[in-house]
Formats: structure tokens, sequence, C-alpha cells
């Protein structure tokens, strides 16, 4: 049995009211791959890359024991570029560059080793792709959980709408839940969110914490509050993949189990965001882990 994470693995450039960075290793599957891998030990990979992509980061999935069996590198292409700048709350900021690159005709290969999945993550890449993912796993996976943001609603949303029907849980944050839905409120939003195919959604609101929604109960999760926050990007993703990690070491899918499973995320976001890029989740100990879970 094993978890398959899908998503991008990129460069990012990165400005934050405290400093910037040039192209860093970055991508949703990055960030939530690894943090998985701290919770479950047979985390799988499926992505994209191009020849610019050092072989060095590809090792530190392996020294988690993430499998890149369904890591494609492409030849003389690119990877996956993105730049964002953060305003001085650092729970907004805007996308100053995106580059698909190697995305744009992305073709995922799930190798014969991943169709052991029970739960799949799909992380954020184009909807279509996210689809493709599912429709080329043999057996329908025990829980799928998406994520998703704004660029994708502004270019693909109608693709984005039929992967909706197919997942289990959606994890957005509230900027985004009001832009799927066109409610401002989060109860409302939420519940067209439902009523659009997720059983559970999961509203991330940074330094507020976060949302668990289902058809009839409600769960709420303070962040931990931290002295510093020093670089927000990949927070969304570490929490997916805590989330998702924690429910495949559990075994269990439950709203109940789900609360604890939000705790675990919010623990993971909260050491990515203390530093640029994937530096501090890459270091981290399971007693580390312990602790900040207590606090
Ligand atoms: P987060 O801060 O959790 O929302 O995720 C930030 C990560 O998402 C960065 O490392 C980016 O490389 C990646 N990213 C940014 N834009 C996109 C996009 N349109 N599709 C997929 N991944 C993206």
């Amino acid at each position: 049995m094993s978890l398959v994470v899908i998503g991008t693995v990129a460069f990012d450039a990165i400005e934050t009211p405290f400093g910037k960075t040039d192209k860093i290793v970055g991508g949703a599957a990055t960030y939530a791959s690894i943090a998985a891998s701290y919770f479950y030990n047979k985390t799988k990979i499926v992505a994209v890359v191009g020849d610019d992509f050092p072989q060095k980061d590809i090792e530190h999935f392996h020294h988690r024991g993430i499998s890149t069996d369904g890591l494609q590198i492409k030849q003389g292409e690119k990877s996956f570029f993105w730049s964002g700048k953060y305003h001085n709350d650092l729970n907004s900021r805007d996308t100053l560059v995106t580059e698909l690159n190697v995305l744009a005709d992305f073709d995922p290969i799930i190798p014969d080793s991943y169709q052991d999945c029970e739960y799949l993550m799909l992380g954020n890449l184009t909807p279509k792709v996210q689809q493709t993912v599912i429709e080329r796993m043999h057996k329908r996976p025990k829980l799928i959980v998406m994520d998703t943001m704004n660029f994708w609603m502004d270019v693909a949303m109608d693709d984005l709408k039929v992967t909706l029907r197919m997942v289990d849980v959606l994890t957005i944050n509230d900027e985004e839940a009001r832009q799927l839905s066109g409610e401002y409120s989060l109860v409302k939003a939420a519940r067209k969110i439902l009523a659009m195919g997720p059983k559970f959604l999961v509203i991330k609101k940074g330094e507020h914490g976060a949302l668990l929604f289902s058809e009839n109960e409600v769960f709420f999760a303070p962040a931990l509050p931290l002295e510093e926050v020093f670089d927000p990007t990949g927070a969304g993703d570490s929490f997916a993949g805590g989330f998702i990690g924690y429910l495949s070491k559990t075994r269990d899918i439950s709203f109940d189990n789900m609360k604890r499973a939000i705790i675990f995320g919010s623990a993971m976001a909260s050491f990515t965001v203390e530093r640029f890029g994937t530096e501090r989740l890459i270091g981290l100990t399971q007693e580390k882990i312990d602790n900040r879970v207590q606090e």
C-alpha cells in the first residue's frame, strides 16, 4: 500500500519583507511529499522536471525514502518556474511569474510499482493532469485529496470542476474558496463547494488556522502562533502533505481522525514558514514534530 503525491517539482524565486531568493527548489509535490514522508514511509511522487533540475535535489527525495520512479526528466526542457512576492502581512501574495515549461504538455506516467496506491494526494497542478492520474490508477484509491489554486480557477475552471467531482477532500485557502464559490461567507462557500463533489473541505486561513467541513460537521483548528514567519511559500502544500501522511499512517479516514490530521498538517506548515523554501522541512526529526504537535 502506498501514498502517491502528484504536483509541481519546481524552481521558485521568492520575495518576502525579510529577503529575496534566486531560483530555489520548490513546488507543490516537493513540499507535500517531504512533509508526508515524516509520517508514512511508502510515499511516491508523480511529477515532471526539465534537465535543468539538479540531481542532488532529486537525491533529497531519496534521502527521505520517497520514490521518484514517477518523476519524468525532460531533456532539453525547463522546469516549472514560479515567482511570488509577499505583502507585509505575509498572508497575501502576488504571483509575479508562472512559467509552465515542462508542465504545459505533461503526460503523467504511473509506474506499475505505484498501482498499490491507497492514498492519493493531487497536489497543485493542471486539473486535467490531476484527472488523468486518477483515471490511470487501476483501482480507485481509498482516499483522494486535492489541492488547487486561483491560477487554475482563472485558466481551467471547467476542467477543475470535473476533477472536483472525482475527489474526496479538497484543500484550498479562504481567498480561493471565495473565488470558487462566488460567496464571501466561508460557511456558504463551503456548502456550495461540497455540492460540487468533495465530501470534505479544508479551508486554510494562514496564521488564522484551518477549518474542516463535512456535510453536517465543522471543525476549527487555530494555527500555532509563531514568533518568526520568514517565508510562507509551501505552507499549504506542507499542510496537505502532513494531513494525508497522517491519514495514511493511521489508516482511518473518519471525520474525527481528519481533525487530528489537521493538527499534524498545521504542525508541518508551521515548520516550513520558518525558513526560505524547503530548508526547515528537510532537516526535521520525529522529536521536533512531536514537540510541535504538543505545543
Ligand atoms: P503554497 O505556498 O503552498 O500555495 O505553494 C507554493 C508552491 O506552489 C511553490 O513552490 C510553487 O512552485 C507552486 N506553484 C505556484 N503556482 C503554481 C501553479 N499554478 N500550479 C502548481 N504549482 C504552483
